[in-house]
């Protein structure tokens, strides 16, 4: 086909072992390279500072009526102002959200991803990676002590594997103490009674999968947390207890390992009790703090997690992998099998009596990227042990900023680091409630508008704060004070003027 006279439009965008289809591919991966050297890295704002409908107006003409073919240089400057004005992970001052930068390896690895295609949902679509993915989820179920009739797999993150969490509960549930097959049968007439407990600083996607799954917001009750933010267990009994009395039927208790705002980790042993007592379904949701299974320093703070039924765990927070990737732990492989389907053209039962491995059995997605992979070349790559040292060096830094933020008298602390989360605000002498309410929201979004730094908003008792999420291991606190210099100095503005319609403006 190589004659140029007989190559079509098209061939050249595939990969193939023919020489213009080599040389289309190195020149791509070569430009996209070149690009990203040039644009992120030579950056030195997290954020380029266009609001909303300055970006809309300088991105007007990208998206044509009729997208015309085009060489790649041709699309390089809109590519480079796409890459330009997005939110810069890798600046030591992005420190918003669980948003991590990623590791090299990660980065190569989706490139062998990308190329090879594989999709982990039936074994003839992803020989090796099926094998593989097999592999390092028995490795994390190792790591996180369960034995060897548990499983797990690879997810798109916590808000799927919490959802997968609460599903088999719900189903574990009908089975056992109804004799109810949800699957089959849809839900039992008693689901309106099915009640599921998790902390008041569980993440939302408890309360969004109970509303998937049937059950309702209403179905999720939250427990009141201590001053350190966990979850208080004797509060919980009570609960339980008079939970009976009302003719509710409860059948979960989701632990946070790591909450989003607070990095508070529940009291796991202790709920694991509870939740063997009252025969219960027992999730951890470790998305954010499973990570530190990898330090030494800090793996005794998930004492309690291997006694799990089930556990979420996101490699795309603190294990620095590219968006996305996480897994979904099963302490009982077995309970696979409620959420088991069949399909005749990809997972025939045939295939499982033959021992031939289709992964869509255990997952609720069906076409599914080979993550596995990156997670194996960075922990191959940089060893578990150098792992643990990054997610100790965040955990130092978030501790030393919070005893700076303490000691400061223009800002106010709201939580003794359990992780490398750091909530706070900007409290001055003067002003009112709201007033200090207006600046710390408007504090995040005039830094982001300024290019000085991406920092989060959260609400503590109805009051607004501040947060730092410091997953990056390169921040220093150098980084940090520069950043609660600029965050004072706003604060005094914002005392005086009010920026909303700086967010609004045109030009
Ligand atoms: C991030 C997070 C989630 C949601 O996970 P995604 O990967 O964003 O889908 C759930 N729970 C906790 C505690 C989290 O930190």
């Amino acid at each position: 086909m190589s004659s140029s006279s007989q190559a079509r439009p098209f061939d050249r965008y595939f990969l193939t072992a023919q020489t213009e289809s080599i040389e289309s591919y190195q020149e791509a991966i070569a430009l996209t390279q070149e690009l990203i050297v040039n644009n992120i890295l030579q950056e030195d704002k997290p954020y380029f500072g266009l609001n909303p409908s300055l970006l809309q107006e300088s991105f007007r003409d990208f998206c044509p009526k009729n997208f015309t073919q085009q060489d790649y240089p041709q699309i390089e400057p809109e590519l480079a102002e796409i890459i330009r004005h997005g939110a810069m992970v890798t600046h030591p001052a992005c420190v918003a959200h669980l948003h991590c930068p990623p590791l090299i390896p990660a980065i190569a690895a989706e490139l062998i991803i990308g190329s090879l295609n594989q999709s982990m949902d039936s074994w003839d679509q992803s020989p090796s990676a099926t094998i593989l993915e097999q592999q390092l989820t028995r490795w994390l179920c190792d790591l996180f002590g369960y034995s060897n009739s548990a499983d797990g797999t690879f997810t798109s993150g916590g808000t799927q594997s919490n959802l997968m969490g609460l599903l088999l509960a719900r189903d574990n549930y009908a089975k056992t103490h109804l004799k109810w097959h949800i699957q089959r049968q849809g839900l039992p007439p008693e689901a309106q009674q099915f009640r599921i407990f998790c902390s008041d600083v569980a993440h939302f996607t408890i309360r969004q999968g109970a509303a998937i799954l049937g059950l309702g917001e209403n179905g999720v009750i939250p427990i009141e947390t201590d001053e350190n933010f966990q979850l208080k267990p004797e509060i919980l009994s009570a609960k339980l207890r008079t939970l009976q009395q009302d003719n509710l039927r409860p059948i979960a208790i989701v632990a946070t390992a790591g909450t989003t705002d607070f990095g508070s980790i529940d009291p796991l042993p202790e709920l694991a009790k509870i939740a063997r007592d009252h025969g219960l379904w027992f999730h951890v949701d470790a998305a954010y703090g499973g990570a530190l299974k990898l330090s030494q320093n800090h793996g005794h703070k998930l004492k309690g997690i291997e006694l799990a039924d089930s556990i979420t765990v996101d490699f795309h927070k603190l294990f620095y992998q590219p968006i996305s990737c996480g897994a979904f732990l099963l302490k009982n492989q077995a309970n696979f099998g409620l959420i088991k389907l069949h399909a005749d053209y990809l997972n025939p039962e045939s295939n499982e009596a033959q021992g031939i491995p289709d992964l869509v059995t255990k997952s609720i997605q069906t076409t599914r990227r080979f993550d596995a992979l990156k997670l194996w070349l960075s922990l191959k790559t940089l060893g578990v042990e150098t792992f643990g040292e990054m997610i100790d060096s965040t955990i130092e830094l978030a501790g030393a900023i919070a005893l700076i933020i303490a000691e400061d008298a223009e800002l106010e602390l709201a939580n003794i680091p359990t992780i490398n989360a750091v909530v706070f605000r900007y409290q001055p002498s003067q002003g009112t409630a709201t007033e200090i309410d207006r600046i710390n929201e408007q504090i995040p979004k005039k830094l982001m508008l300024e290019g000085k730094g991406i920092i989060a908003q959260t609400q503590v008792k109805g009051r607004n704060y501040l947060k730092f999420t410091l997953l990056n291991p390169l921040t220093t606190l150098k980084d940090l004070q520069k950043l609660l210099i600029e965050i004072k100095s706003l604060g005094q503005t914002l005392h005086t003027t009010d920026i909303n319609h700086e967010l609004k403006k045109n030009c």
